[in-house]
């Protein structure tokens, strides 16, 4: 699902290489961790409403499974690809690594595009999911999640469909159902929240008053729009959000000088988290192009849409007044991009460290289902918090020790937990 021609399982491969040279990984534990361990392709047909049969390819990666069940999403995308989805699960490892939670990396992907599907079609692509994959997947093997344009509605029929194929009830099959189905609350804010729960970390830590603070956001979906909720209300300026317009076929940024309005523009944006142009601009919006979110004078950049969105073509964009990149979605930098960026001295915090929250709330979702007891939201954010809270600053004190950067010290921990974890069960 790349925009250009950076591969991310390419990416996340070198990213992995180059932590494991610098913790000197024996050659057997390379091997094993810088692929995954199994992958799933297959075919889903769809009948669809006007009578012809449609065929869509699936996927599932489990990247890697010693610390516990393989955990992660399924992406809906009309672009998805097998190497976004390995680089995906591989991702997921070192998450669920990082916030040491007992869960190992996996991700799956159908190339399909929900916005052109009817809800029936929709059902019977999550159905179909389901049934190539119900032998492979599991409470105890791997636990697929929502993400990129999947939703607490999809997750239903998906566990629907695994219930009615093993003749019992398994709510620990999926994570990010809906509440009052097992979902935990929370869920559906936990990946924003835990962005930034992070950043409020790092700004202590930069001695910078979160107040004063301005911000630009790529992505107004599910993790952008709860990270814009909670950051605006300990009192940073979001002046600047970028999505991507279905009917027009571009991404497009609006911009408020003085600061959004977070509930006067949900009111504006679709489930896929498309802001509607005409209505944002009558509301004060200037509409500049999709690209403009990188280029604003804010302390804060949040990418929080797709992978490779920095790149090398437009990182010196970047304005001098950036002090934090902090990275929502999965991927979204290159390597040379990087570069870059830890040459500017820009304090970055990346992907699979500030995305955590997500998956933390899947794993405490797991926990209320095996419990059958689910907690109040409160308890569920402050858990959260704690967690986040906790590996953030793990990662910036061994970044501090180790004057090594944020993203190469958050590897280090993690990688360095799962070789522990396959070694320990003789696997190597
Ligand atoms: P989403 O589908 O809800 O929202 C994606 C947003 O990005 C939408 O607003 C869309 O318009 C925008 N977008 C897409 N292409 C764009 C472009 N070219 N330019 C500008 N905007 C564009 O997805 P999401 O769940 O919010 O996920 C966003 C990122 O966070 C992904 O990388 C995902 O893998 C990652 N992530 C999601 C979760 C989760 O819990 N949902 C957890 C961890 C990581």
């Amino acid at each position: 699902m790349s925009t250009t021609s950076y591969n991310p399982y390419e990416i996340a491969q070198q990213q992995f290489d180059k932590v494991a040279e610098k913790i000197g990984l024996d050659n057997a534990t390379r091997e094993l961790l810088r692929q995954p361990l199994r992958e799933y392709h297959f075919l889903i047909p769809v009948h669809m409403d006007d009578g012809s049969v449609q065929v869509f390819k699936g996927f599932r990666v489990q990247h890697n499974d010693a610390r516990g069940p393989a955990k992660g999403g399924i992406r809906f995308h009309p672009e998805e690809t097998i190497d976004t989805v390995r680089a995906l699960s591989m991702w997921m490892t070192w998450k669920c690594s990082v916030v040491d939670i007992p869960l190992g990396g996996g991700k799956g992907g159908i190339v399909c595009d929900p916005r052109n599907l009817s809800e029936r079609e929709q059902e019977q692509l999550c159905r179909g999911y389901v049934r190539q994959l119900a032998r492979n997947v599991g409470p105890f093997t791997d636990v697929p999640a929502p993400d990129v344009m999947s939703s607490a509605k999809h997750m239903l029929w998906m566990l629907d469909e695994y219930e009615t194929i093993h003749g019992a009830k398994y709510p620990g099959f999926i994570t990010g159902k809906p509440v009052g189905m097992g979902g935990s609350l929370g869920r559906t804010e936990a990946t924003g929240f835990g962005v930034i729960y992070v950043l409020r970390e790092a700004l202590k830590k930069l001695e910078i008053d979160i107040t004063k603070t301005t911000a630009s956001f790529q992505g107004f979906g599910n993790v952008a729009r709860y990270a814009v909720q909670l950051y605006q209300q300990l009192g940073g300026t979001v002046i600047a959000i970028s999505c991507w317009n279905q009917n027009d076929k571009r991404a497009y940024t609006f911009r408020k000088r003085d600061g959004i309005d977070y509930n006067a523009l949900i009111e504006i944006t679709d489930a896929f988290g498309t802001i509607n142009k005409e209505k944002a601009a009558d509301l004060g919006y200037e509409v500049l192009p999709g690209d403009a979110w990188i280029e604003q004078d804010v302390d804060i950049l949040v990418p929080a849409a797709l992978e490779n969105q920095i790149t090398i073509e437009n990182v010196n964009n970047i304005s001098k007044k950036v002090k934090v990149i902090l990275e929502a979605a999965n991927g979204p930098t290159t390597p040379d991009a990087d570069e870059v960026i830890q040459g500017r001295g820009i304090f970055l915090i990346p992907d699979f460290l500030a995305n955590a929250g997500g998956v933390t709330c899947s794993y405490f979702e797991q926990v209320q289902c095996n419990m059958n007891y689910y907690w109040e939201k409160d308890e569920v954010l402050s858990k959260l918090d704690t967690k986040m809270t906790s590996a953030f600053n793990s990662v910036y004190d061994l970044s501090l020790s180790k004057k090594m950067n944020m993203r190469d010290a958050a590897y280090v921990i993690a990688i360095n937990r799962v070789a522990q974890a396959v070694k320990s069960r003789g696997w190597v």
